[in-house]
Order: C-alpha cells, then structure tokens, then sequence
C-alpha cells in the first residue's frame, strides 16, 4: 500500500498538531509532549507523553471499533503520529461520568470517588477563550452548535463507548472514572457533512482512570495537582491496556 506522505501542518492545539496529507480525505495526528490544565493557565511538560498517548489512543481506537463504534481511527503510523479520517468536529464536548469527580465533585458538594446512581452525561461548548463552559440542549439548539438529531446520535453512541471502556478498564484492574468524547462529521473532499465518527483521542488526558484496588490516580490529575510520578502514570496505562 502506498504511504500518505504528510504535506502541512493545518492545526496545531495544546496536545497535539495537524497535518493534511496526499490523501485529501485523511490526516496525520501528531502527540506532543506539553500538558495543559486549568484552561491552560497550569503549562507543562510529560517525558515521552505524546508517545504514550498515541499508543494508548491507537490501542483504544481499535478495540472500539471491533465493537462496532466508528471512529476516526485508521492506523498507528509510528511513535507520535496516526492516520486519522478528516472530521469537522461538532463543538460541543460530550463529558461522560460513572464516578463522581473533578467539577462534578465540586458543584455537587460530594466527595470524590462516591459511585453515581445513574451515568451522567454533560456537554460543554468547545471554546478555550470562554474555558469550555458547560451548556445543555437548549443552548446548543439556540446557538446551532449542532442538530438535535445529530446530538441524540452522539448522546446514545458515547454511552455506548463509556459501557464498552468500563468493561475494558475494569478487565485491566482500572476504574473509568470519567471520560471526555468529541465527534465530528466526516468530511469527503467531494462532498461535506458525511457520517459521525468518533474523534480526537481517548487518554490520560481526557479521562480519569484510577486503579480498582488502590485507587491510585493513573491520570493527568498527577500534573494537575502535582502529585507526581506522571509520566510513570501513563507508562502504567499503556502497559495495561496493552494486554490483551
Ligand atoms: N476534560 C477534558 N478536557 C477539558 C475538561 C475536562 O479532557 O477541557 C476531561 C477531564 O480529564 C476529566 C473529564 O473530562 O476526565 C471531566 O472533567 P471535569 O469536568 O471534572 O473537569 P476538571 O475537574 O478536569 O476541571
């Protein structure tokens, strides 16, 4: 099979960078180092981090497609990069949660770690200038940040990826704790608006995964909070959902 060769950089974010490619419906998603938290007020770097979630990513990715999610996923290139399907990202972030934690601990007033009754789901409009505030329907019908049948879609398919890591996570001695999910609309060079796939990554960065039995934090809430031991952290979750 021919190579994609990667032609330009189109995007670059706090985690990671975008190349298009030869193929103008594919993409190339490079994983840096740097680490951002607290609307990227807290800066930072993780030794070996972009390898490490483009591993985890990748492994993630292809287990969640054997289940029959679509995602954006097409191969793992080499230690930092992936082939990835080109999307316009919905931007709304979908937060799925089993475990209560982080923000939903604080606005909740409970203690992190207490199981929840029922998943809970909660959208946030996509902006670093307003640092992600959390919206509903209501506001992403009245500011057309996406159709409502396409957000009944997402709704439905990020509950049904939460159960299938759960189960995942907790085969691996992991507890999910919470998960943040993006999709997007394929886009064809020749046609716009295709199918909702998953996309961006799924990784410490994104989630909160903590060991069943100990509850050690294996998450970026190590640099948030500077527990340390970070980057053993992630070593930790790749050695893990690596096997199979
Ligand atoms: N999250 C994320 N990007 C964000 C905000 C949150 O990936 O901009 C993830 C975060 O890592 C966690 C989940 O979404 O796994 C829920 O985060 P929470 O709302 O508790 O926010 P935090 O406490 O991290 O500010």
């Amino acid at each position: 099979m021919k190579k994609t060769e990667k032609i330009e950089k189109i995007y670059e974010g706090k985690a990671k960078i975008i190349y298009s490619t030869d193929d103008p419906d594919l993409l190339i998603q490079y994983f840096k180092d740097s680490a951002t938290a607290f609307n990227a007020k807290k800066k930072g770097t993780i030794q070996n981090k972009g390898i490490l979630n483009n591993k985890i990513s990748s492994i993630i990715f292809k287990f969640l497609e054997e289940r029959g999610i679509r995602t954006h996923f097409v191969e793992r290139l080499d230690d930092r990069e992936m082939l990835i399907k080109r999307l316009k990202i919905i931007p709304v972030e979908v937060v799925v949660r089993n475990i209560a934690a982080g923000s939903l601990s604080s606005r909740m007033g409970i203690e992190e770690g207490r199981p929840l009754k029922d998943t809970v789901l909660e959208f946030y409009y996509k902006s670093d200038k307003l640092g992600d505030p959390m919206i509903n329907e209501y506001h992403i019908k009245a500011f057309d940040l996406s159709s409502p049948e396409d957000i009944k879609k997402i709704t439905e398919s990020a509950l049904e990826i939460n159960r299938h890591l759960v189960e995942f996570f907790d085969n691996r001695g992991i507890r999910l704790v919470d998960l943040k999910l993006e999709f997007g609309h394929r886009v064809y060079s020749d046609e716009n608006n295709g199918e909702i796939l998953l996309g961006d990554e799924i990784t410490p960065d994104g989630s909160r995964l903590w060991d069943k039995e100990t509850e050690k934090r294996l998450d970026k809430d190590r640099f948030r909070r500077d527990l340390g031991g970070v980057e053993e952290a992630y070593q930790e979750i790749y050695e893990r959902v690596s096997r199979s």
